[in-house]
């Protein structure tokens, strides 16, 4: 049976369609030649637009050509090597595809900038979920791991030490330390204190071609996604919905409207969980530990 053939106007409207899409992609391109455009944010627009969007409809190969000093015969190599075909648009590609291309995107943006092996981590997550505990174990066991020293304006708790734990700074040190702009991300958070990476040693340390991990709550890992596209969001989730309880009010410090509110706040956070690029799940604290060096250590696949 013949297919039907559209109306001659149709056909008209379809292909000026058809050329300012090539154009919309061929301005994309362009932008990731002349480095006014990130690889990276081009990968983010087409995967989180729910319309269908000029970088959606590019080719994966046709993103990789335009990156700086990647010709056919690399393209190719890397393209077998994440396992993606020829043909593919980057809003047809599976889950497991586009973690692999967004970490290697990301690995080479990276290595233009820093140390081949250096990333800035991001470690957040619904209240008591375990963060402190995994990155208080990251931090005995991993020396090679820099983590970054938050200050606060909260006062320290028994055991913990200044410079150490947290620097603990006055409301007005915080607020000359934001002033200046030595911070790369900073929140107000349960409401109370202030709490903020401090950015320099963050710098220093990546520029040494160390990795970084901040351990810090939800609206920070925002800001430094907004700040440092490059850094990479890990989400640490509980077993269960009723283990994060048991761990929340097990502590029995909190009166019931008090847990109430923090299962409230908790299930906020974990809506948030799909803005990550990656999901831990804090089971077993040193696999989960274990888990998020290895996200430190994605190397490149070399060109
Ligand atoms: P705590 O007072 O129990 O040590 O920490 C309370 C919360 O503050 C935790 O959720 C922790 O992740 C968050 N936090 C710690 N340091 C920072 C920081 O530098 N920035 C942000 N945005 N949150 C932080």
């Amino acid at each position: 049976m013949n297919k039907p053939v559209p109306p001659p106007v149709d056909r008209a409207a379809a292909s000026r369609a058809a050329v300012a899409a090539r154009r919309a992609r061929a301005s994309v391109k362009r932008a990731v030649a002349t480095h006014a455009r990130s690889a990276v944010d081009v990968l983010e627009t087409a995967w989180t637009q729910t319309e269908p969007t000029p970088e959606g409809g590019l080719r994966v190969r046709d993103l990789l050509l335009s990156v700086p000093t990647m010709g056919p015969t690399r393209v190719a190599r890397v393209m077998a090597e994440l396992d993606i075909a020829d043909s593919k648009r980057l809003a047809g590609l599976g889950v497991r595809q586009r973690v692999r291309l967004r970490a290697w995107i990301l690995a080479r943006e990276s290595r233009g900038r820093r140390g081949p092996a250096s990333r800035l981590v991001v470690l957040a997550g619904p209240t008591a979920v375990g963060k402190g505990t995994v990155s208080t174990f990251i931090r005995e066991n991993y020396p090679e791991v820099h983590l970054s020293v938050s200050a606060t304006t909260r006062a320290p708790r028994p055991g913990e030490v200044h410079g150490v734990n947290y620097f603990f700074v006055s409301d007005a040190e915080f607020d000359r330390l934001v002033e200046h702009g030595d911070m790369l991300e900073w929140a107000k958070v349960h409401n109370a204190f202030r709490y903020g990476t401090p950015r320099g040693p963050v710098d220093d340390a990546l520029a040494g071609g160390q990795s970084v991990l901040l351990e810090i709550d939800i609206q920070g890992a925002r800001q430094v996604r907004t700040a440092e596209p490059n850094a990479i969001l890990v989400f640490l989730l509980p077993p269960t919905w009723d283990e994060l309880v048991r761990r929340l009010i097990g502590r029995g410090t909190e009166g019931p409207a008090e847990q109430q509110r923090r299962l409230e706040t908790a299930r906020v956070e974990l809506a948030a969980q799909d803005e990550f690029d990656f999901r831990v799940v804090n089971g077993d604290v040193s696999h989960a530990a274990q888990e998020v060096v290895d996200l430190m250590e994605l190397r490149p696949i070399e060109p």
